[in-house]
């Protein structure tokens, strides 16, 4: 959207003040996320009807997706609620919501009506325009105008949208539409772009990674999640048919020095060919995000996972014999529906015999429209929070092993910027960060001499933003690759020394 509307020569401010439209991008995906949306836009429209009457308000974003129908009537100081299909209209919008907002002040202050009395078309400048598809089909190619958020050495590379997956929690599908992959050579026309511009660690996200390219072709299976129909679906794939190892292949190949790594890859969906394909190519980091959400399998065939705990050890066991070193990160689910405290031990078994060196832990939250939203035997949001910490516990003695078993290794780094010594001291202790419990004694956080610089740094087994960090003592340049020994460790965090 920032892209598009730079294209068409508008500055973007992040101050309201400064604002002639403002614009809420909204998510949906959980309650706690859905209320943040709708905070933000009441406190949008109340501050604009104080301060500044001629602002327009934009809502984007999937909770309009999600609630295309209602939103109108329950949000009509709203100007223009826009869809996931309509982001390269946004700048049309944004002008269009201006001259609504306008027009309907002056026909406000014109016509002093008793609001009752006012008959407003669907159409009229007095209700809310909404633009928005049902089944979104948009995805973005190397053409669209693009203004990255993330720092310069980094990038997201959306390679495919949407999910065909039945997950029983998830509201996703209904709100991002079915699967659908771009074409290779656009991805690698971007990749090159990326990389040409500085970026020096491409994260390819999807809904679904692992199924990517299965529908660039007309498949019968399109659609079918569990693992034996996809085998069969990738069995009959032609030679040179794109799937994620071929594109892992093409990027690999590509001139430059960076890292690739993969996000959100569904267990039904892998293949030998995959896990050798990541063992082989260096630059994809050793490294598997691969969410499970749960174990047992009652709940596993509850969730609608199309995976059965024997498939997933079984994966897991050839992953780790196929790329050695690798890193697993995976998320669990606790307190869905059903879930009594016989299976949550079993999930917590698994997570201390599996031994994840990156696992992230989430309560269960109720979503509307979703299967498991009217599924007998909720769980109270006490036992939830409550399985969640014995959950995350359990692997914070998982994961500050895993820290004391790389102490003394020299590994490669990519240094992210100078460390802030009051930000490290604080992101030692703090309690909890993106799922993870951190220790709330300070006993394990290193000792900041006065004077002594340290830099931020990520390893392989580090994802921006939701894994731990290295923090490496002395000045090195930022952006760059370097080799550090592992001196010490904290919870989830690793403590280096230039090697
Ligand atoms: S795989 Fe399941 S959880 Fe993930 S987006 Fe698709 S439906 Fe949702």
């Amino acid at each position: 959207m920032i892209g598009n509307l730079m294209k068409d020569g508008m500055q973007i401010t992040n101050t309201t003040e400064d604002a002639d439209v403002v614009i809420v991008n909204t998510c949906s995906f959980i309650d706690s996320a859905q209320e943040e949306s709708v905070d933000t836009i009441l406190e949008s429209a109340q501050w604009r009807q104080l301060q500044k009457p001629h602002q327009g308000l934009i809502v984007a974003g999937c909770l309009t997706q999600r609630y295309r129908k209602e939103l109108p009537s329950l949000m009509p100081e709203v100007d223009i609620f826009m869809g996931i299909d309509q982001v390269e209209e946004i700048a049309t919008l944004v002008r269009q919501a201006r001259a609504r907002r306008q027009h309907r002040n002056e026909s406000e202050s014109a016509m002093p009506l008793e609001p009752s009395t006012q008959e407003a078309s669907p159409k009229s400048p007095a209700t809310p325009l909404m633009e928005v598809t049902a089944r979104p089909r948009y995805i973005p190619d190397v053409h669209t105008a693009r203004f990255r958020l993330t720092p310069p050495h980094f990038a997201y590379l959306k390679i495919a949208e949407g999910c065909n997956h039945p997950c029983s929690f998830c509201i996703i599908p209904r709100m991002r539409g079915s699967h659908r992959s771009r074409q290779p050579d656009d991805i690698i026309q971007e990749a090159k772009h990326l990389i040409a511009d500085g970026v020096r660690e491409i994260n390819l996200i999807s809904q679904d990674s692992t199924y990517y390219g299965l529908d660039l072709r007309d498949n019968p299976h399109r659609g079918i999640s569990s693992p034996e129909k996809f085998k069969q679906a990738s069995d009959a794939l032609p030679e040179g048919a794109s799937t994620l190892s071929s594109l892992l292949k093409e990027l690999n190949a590509l001139e430059g020095d960076f890292w690739i790594r993969i996000l959100y890859t569904h267990p039904a969906h892998w293949t030998d060919e995959l896990i050798q394909t990541i063992a082989s190519c260096e630059k994809v980091v050793k490294y598997v995000d691969i969410p499970l959400q749960h174990i047992h399998p009652n709940m596993l065939e509850r969730m609608r996972r199309e995976t059965t705990r024997d498939y997933i050890e079984d994966l897991l066991q050839r992953i780790r014999k196929g790329i050695p070193e690798i890193a697993i990160r995976t998320t669990f689910i606790v307190g869905f529906p059903g879930e009594t405290q016989a299976y949550f031990e079993s999930l917590l078994e698994f997570v201390q015999t599996t031994r994840f060196e990156r696992l992230g832990v989430f309560t269960y939250s109720h979503e509307a429209g979703t299967r498991a939203g009217s599924m007998a035997n909720q769980v109270s949001d006490e036992e939830k929070a409550a399985r969640r910490d014995q959950a995350m516990a359990c692997q914070l003695e998982v994961s500050r092993a895993w820290g004391a078993k790389q102490v003394g290794r020299t590994m490669r780094v990519l240094i992210e910027g100078t460390a802030d010594r009051e930000a490290m001291q604080e992101a030692m202790v703090r309690s909890w960060e993106h799922g993870h419990l951190r220790s709330e004694s300070e006993t394990s956080a290193p000792d900041l001499e006065e004077g002594i610089e340290w830099m931020v740094a990520r390893g392989q087994a580090d994802a921006p933003d939701i894994d731990g960090r290295v923090y490496v003592r002395g000045k090195l340049p930022a952006h760059s690759f370097q080799h550090v020994r592992i001196i010490g460790h904290t919870d989830y965090d690793l403590l280096a020394e230039p090697a």
